[in-house]
């Protein structure tokens, strides 16, 4: 059995396949004990809620992408404030800092991340974190904060020196379809450098698919080729990964707790 522990299965890219019913209907059959459904902003946050209220293999994070920081208002975190309230929330995000694509100015993205931090930390709640190319400012914020409740690093980028430097700092390092990818060396060895104990898998479905499935549209099923993946650089079988894995997502989730 595996876990995707980041998926957007609302995503309109699924609606011609089913949507997110289809995703569901196919847990079991996929091998998928359960799959964390990942906020983008505050309606998609809510829609993510009412998928885990309905449905047992679904847990719900709520947050807002760096991509939307200007919508983070005190109004807005006051949303995601009662929306976490509700048992199945397992994480604040996902949130972060994005200037790859910059939909809004890097004080706002910064501004955002920082308060959607003190969200989760007055919640006791986890946090998902979405970094792309911004690495150096997330260190600016990372090396002053704690991570008690623990905290991701999704479709993890960075190098096996940022890795470390994280799992040291507590947190847990999520693996996605790009780690598959041929030219993926660097990712490749930090996975190597991440103990077995911090590393999960994703698919951020609908993107990013993995190889040798690379410009479909992303299942959560396809969490599978991740960890076959993962199984080979640690060279441990697949099943030692996939139970590797569920524990480790239930772990930094709280999901094993009941939650
Ligand atoms: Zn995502």
């Amino acid at each position: 059995m595996l876990i995707d522990s980041h998926a957007h299965i609302y995503d309109e890219e699924l609606l011609p396949y089913g949507g997110a019913d289809a995703v569901i209907n196919s847990m079991a059959a996929d091998g998928l004990e359960y799959i964390v459904c990942v906020g983008c902003d505050v309606p998609t946050s809510r829609t993510c809620v009412e998928l885990a209220d309905k449905n047992l293999g679904i847990y719900a994070t709520v947050g807002v992408h760096p991509y939307d920081a200007d919508t983070v208002t005190a109004g807005n975190l006051d949303v995601l404030r009662k929306l976490a309230a509700h048992g199945k929330v397992v994480a604040i995000g996902e949130i972060g800092l994005d200037f790859h694509r910059p939909n809004s100015d890097k004080p706002t993205q910064i501004a955002a991340m920082e308060r959607q931090y003190d969200l989760a930390r007055d919640l006791k709640l986890p946090t998902v974190y979405h970094i792309r190319d911004g690495f150096g400012e997330f260190y600016e914020f990372a090396k002053t904060r704690d991570f008690p409740e623990g905290a991701v690093l999704h479709c993890f980028s960075g190098s096996a020196e940022i890795a470390e430097y994280y799992v040291k700092k507590g947190f847990y390092i999520s693996f996605s379809g790009t780690v598959t990818y041929k030219n993926a060396v660097n990712l490749k060895r930090a996975a190597q450098a991440v103990p077995l104990d911090r590393l999960i898998v994703e698919t951020d479905s609908p993107y990013l698919t993995p190889d040798p499935l690379r410009g479909k549209i992303n299942f959560p099923k396809n969490v599978a080729l991740v960890a076959q993946c993962l199984a080979e650089i640690k060279n441990i079988p697949v099943s030692e990964m996939e139970r590797i894995t569920c524990e480790n997502t239930k772990r930094v989730f709280g999901i094993a707790n009941g939650r």
